[in-house]
């Protein structure tokens, strides 16, 4: 018998209204089939979880569903659909918060790196001074327009989420 989401092949005994265990744990916990992402872009459901692109379904955590249900290593899925390596396909609260992460400490801790390499020594021209603060303020330049870029991509997000 064949399960009618999922159309792997189990025992009947092991179906319950057609569907495998699996399908049936998904659609009591909320799960639903989501219209398919476009490739190279990265679908939410209404839990936040990230929708496979083969079947629609949505998961905290896609690599593993690629694997058990598509036999794709996450990054054979994300060659497949035209994602980049560091696409994040974890649910959007977890890859929010660890986005939200690197921004508040690891960001400004990488720049007070990148910082001392190009702070000035002694005997170093004025030359140089120069060029450096052109680099520190272009540096800063970019960081706001990535804050501002990412507040509005935020909003953009909420206003999804009410439609
Ligand atoms: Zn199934
Ligand atoms: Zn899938």
């Amino acid at each position: 018998m064949i399960c009618t989401s999922c159309n792997r092949d189990f025992d009947r005994k092991q179906l319950v209204d057609g569907l495998c265990q699996t399908c049936l744990k998904y659609f009591n916990e909320g799960g639903e089939i989501n219209p398919l992402p476009e490739p190279g872009t990265i679908g939410y459901d209404n839990r936040g979880y990230v929708v496979c692109h083969i079947c629609g379904k949505a998961y905290k955590k896609l690599g593993a569903h690629t694997y058990q249900m598509h036999d794709l290593l996450i990054k054979e899925y994300k060659e497949l659909f035209g994602l980049c390596n560091n696409t994040k396909t974890t649910e959007r609260t977890y890859s929010q918060t660890m986005r939200n992460y690197a921004y508040q400490y690891n960001m400004p801790e990488q720049l007070r790196i990148t910082g001392a390499n190009t702070r000035l020594k002694p005997g170093d021209t004025h030359l140089r001074l120069g060029k450096t603060l052109r680099l520190q303020e272009k540096m800063r330049l970019a960081r706001m327009s990535r804050q501002n870029a990412q507040i509005r991509s935020r909003k953009g997000d909420f206003d999804n989420d009410e439609r």
